[in-house]
């Protein structure tokens, strides 16, 4: 009999699938990886799992211990997922303006969702980064995963990510693009590729326009995930042989070209990543491999970057690309 023992078994060794209808008129190989085949949904599986498990083996998380983090999203399914197996009981902290439907999916997770206000200055008491840190002090047994300065993120992908995508590619890999939002995926990834390689793969950040890792200063952008206003200690600052800015329209009209074109239902950091990736691929080769890494499903997102009247609110949507409605079709 073929089965797993624990759902959480099935980290990792998510397919690699060809884009095909985004890639009319470029000569590479455009791979995408697509993380959301990982059973929590996204990319952040991976860290989780590791980022416990090096805590039970450090001692800092204990049996019937509890996980406090401050996340809303993909980190927060992983570990509720990880936690689930082993025991652990998890409070999330998130600010308001993250959705109830986000939220709710944690708790489905059992996870306890405290909530913070979003208006309140990071160094205020309610801000959610320090109630995060509060209950991490007060709870009794309580540890701190920190994906922002966990060695354990990039570490995940160094021995998971890089590889995977080595050995489907045969190594025939020349480039890997992947958004940077800790920086984690781009870094552990992205350093395992060089090394085997002997530094032959070519890395390369996509990255929000605002957001530090192209220049900016962290200017508000649209797009989830991606991007940030500080240097986490997560991200090597030696990994990208070059940044690509992408803005918040061409991250999402990609996004939604690649469920219509090519069957990928992802989030906006994934239209984003392919969007770079793109760019990328009008200067390169027939010869060369190109691997994008699609962090989540576009599940998430249906009343955002899939939502008509989102989009138009924010001028996103050219007149031809809406929905035809029944005046339409008539
Ligand atoms: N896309 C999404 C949707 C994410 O949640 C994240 C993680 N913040 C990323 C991309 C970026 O991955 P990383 O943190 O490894 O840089």
């Amino acid at each position: 009999m073929d089965y797993a023992e624990h759902v959480t078994d099935l980290v990792g060794n998510t397919p690699l699938v060809k884009l095909n209808a985004l890639t009319k008129g470029v000569e590479p190989l455009v791979l995408a990886k697509v993380e959301y085949l990982n059973p929590g949904g996204s990319v952040k599986d991976r860290i989780a799992q590791r980022m416990i498990e090096a805590a039970e083996e450090s001692g800092e998380l204990r049996p019937g211990g509890t996980i406090v983090e401050p996340t809303s999203g993909n980190t927060g399914v992983g570990l509720a997922m990880v936690a689930q197996r082993k025991g652990y009981r998890c409070v999330f902290v998130c600010p308001d303006k993250v959705s109830e439907d986000k939220r709710n999916v944690l708790k489905a997770y059992g996870a306890e969702v405290v909530v913070c206000p979003t208006a309140v200055p990071p160094e205020h008491p309610e801000s959610y980064y320090n109630v995060s840190d509060r209950l991490a002090r007060e709870i009794e047994g309580a540890w701190k995963p920190n994906q922002y300065a966990n060695p354990h993120n990039p570490e995940s992908h160094y021995h998971s990510t890089g590889p995977e995508i080595w050995k489907q590619t045969e190594g025939k890999v020349t480039h890997f693009v992947a958004g940077v939002g800790t920086g984690g995926t781009i870094s552990g990834t992205g350093r395992y590729l060089k090394d085997v390689s002997e530094g032959r793969v070519k890395v390369i950040g996509a990255d929000p326009e605002g957001s530090v890792y192209s220049g900016g200063t962290g200017r508000p952008y649209l797009v989830e995930g991606v991007g940030e206003d500080f240097w986490p200690g997560t991200y090597d600052t030696d990994i990208a042989d070059e940044i690509i800015a992408v803005s918040d329209a061409d991250s999402f009209t990609i996004t939604r070209r690649l469920a219509q074109e090519e069957g990928l239902l992802v989030g906006g950091s994934c239209g984003m990543a392919v969007a770079a990736a793109l760019e990328l691929a009008k200067r390169c080769g027939p010869d060369d491999v190109i691997v994008v890494l699609l962090p989540d499903s576009g599940r998430g997102y249906l009343g955002k970057v899939f939502n008509d009247s989102w989009m138009s609110s924010y001028g996103f949507l050219s007149p031809e690309s809406k929905d035809a409605t029944v005046g339409d079709v008539l």
